[in-house]
């Protein structure tokens, strides 16, 4: 990152940037939006390119080569995604200790011809959950999915001083792998795999639930617990952000729990992928004003949703 003289003689501050968003499926993706909108709060030319990659294109040398030529076009960073972040986690120069503790990347910070992964959906949620849900009780947590979102998440609540996680997933071999990874991290957390016929007694003493799969989406209606399981102690984690107000997070809002919604992470993780590409801080609390307006269309009513853990923008903590 090399920026211009000034009058004085002192390096003028950048004003322009490039990155973009390289995986499959993305055209939905809010990044661009997310990104491009607070590049220009601040006062910069910032560009964020989609790049939708076909399958000729997964192959490690294909994406080694798209890598090099964004390090040669001038990109500040990529964000890289489904289906993509295990096999970009080896292509970078450099990997940061979330990243390499999960083997997985969804950002690219590149600087003087070099790349570093890092792993913003782990600092993402982090920071997600710091901010909505202050304070819960971190003895016992239950994380329903440990696909790529829940592996993000398991190393996310780990590094948040979670004493004991118990994985469950419909796919054994997919929670015992998620486990395997924490243990090669030399993370100090308890992690065990159940499957979802534990859930009545493992939630029964539980501190806190975090849902990782996709139940919720329009797609996959429903509840990843069966409801009657929610108590007001338990405070819940809903990763799904579409739409934002999931059945998970209406059922426990109405039981009285302490609720957090997937905007926090998605969020959060765009905010931290920009911090790292541009060198600069962004206004969260604006990310997430742009966010209610980019889901707002997306969800059953015509303003921006209440999210439980977040107070809308009049009362909204300053944090974010
Ligand atoms: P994935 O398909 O890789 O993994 C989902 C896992 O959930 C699988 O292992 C599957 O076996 C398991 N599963 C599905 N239904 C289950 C059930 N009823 N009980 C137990 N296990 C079940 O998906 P992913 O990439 O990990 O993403 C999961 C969801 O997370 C996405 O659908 C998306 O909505 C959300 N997500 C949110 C954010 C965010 O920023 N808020 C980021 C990434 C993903």
């Amino acid at each position: 990152m090399t920026g211009t003289q000034s009058p004085t003689g002192r390096p003028a501050p950048r004003r322009s940037f490039l990155a973009g968003l390289l995986g499959q499926g993305i055209g939905p993706s809010l990044s661009p939006e997310l990104h491009e909108r607070e590049g220009a709060r601040q006062g910069l030319r910032y560009t964020y390119k989609t790049v939708e990659l076909p399958d000729a294109a997964l192959r490690p040398d294909h994406l080694r080569g798209l890598l090099r030529a964004a390090v040669e076009l001038g990109f500040d960073g990529l964000n890289v995604t489904h289906p993509v972040k295990q096999v970009m986690a080896p292509l970078v120069d450099e990997l940061a200790p979330e990243a390499a503790a999960i083997g997985a990347i969804n950002t690219i910070v590149i600087e003087d011809g070099r790349t570093r992964g890092h792993n913003t959906d782990v600092t993402g949620f982090a920071a997600a959950l710091r901010a909505g849900l202050p304070d819960v009780p971190l003895e016992r947590v239950v994380l329903v999915g440990a696909g790529g979102a829940g592996g993000a998440v398991a190393h996310a609540l780990a590094s948040q001083g979670v004493e004991q996680l118990s994985v469950v997933d419909r796919d054994a071999t997919r929670a015992g792998q998620l486990i395997g990874a924490l243990t090669a991290a030399g993370s100090r957390v308890s992690a065990t795999v159940f499957p979802p016929e534990e859930l009545p007694s493992l939630l029964a003493d539980a501190s806190g639930l975090v849902n990782a799969t996709p139940m919720g989406m329009a797609a996959h209606p429903g509840t990843p617990v069966p409801v009657d399981l929610l108590r007001a102690d338990l405070w819940v984690a809903d990763i799904v952000y579409r739409p934002l107000l999931t059945q998970l997070v209406r059922e426990a809002t109405a039981r009285g729990c302490r609720v957090m919604t997937g905007a926090g992470m998605a969020v959060n993780q765009a905010a931290d992928s920009f911090e790292l590409f541009l060198g600069r801080a962004a206004a969260r609390p604006a990310m997430f004003a742009d966010f209610d307006q980019l889901v707002a269309v997306e969800i059953d009513g015509d303003a921006p949703t209440p999210d439980p853990a977040r107070p809308l923008d009049k009362t909204r903590p300053t944090e974010h």
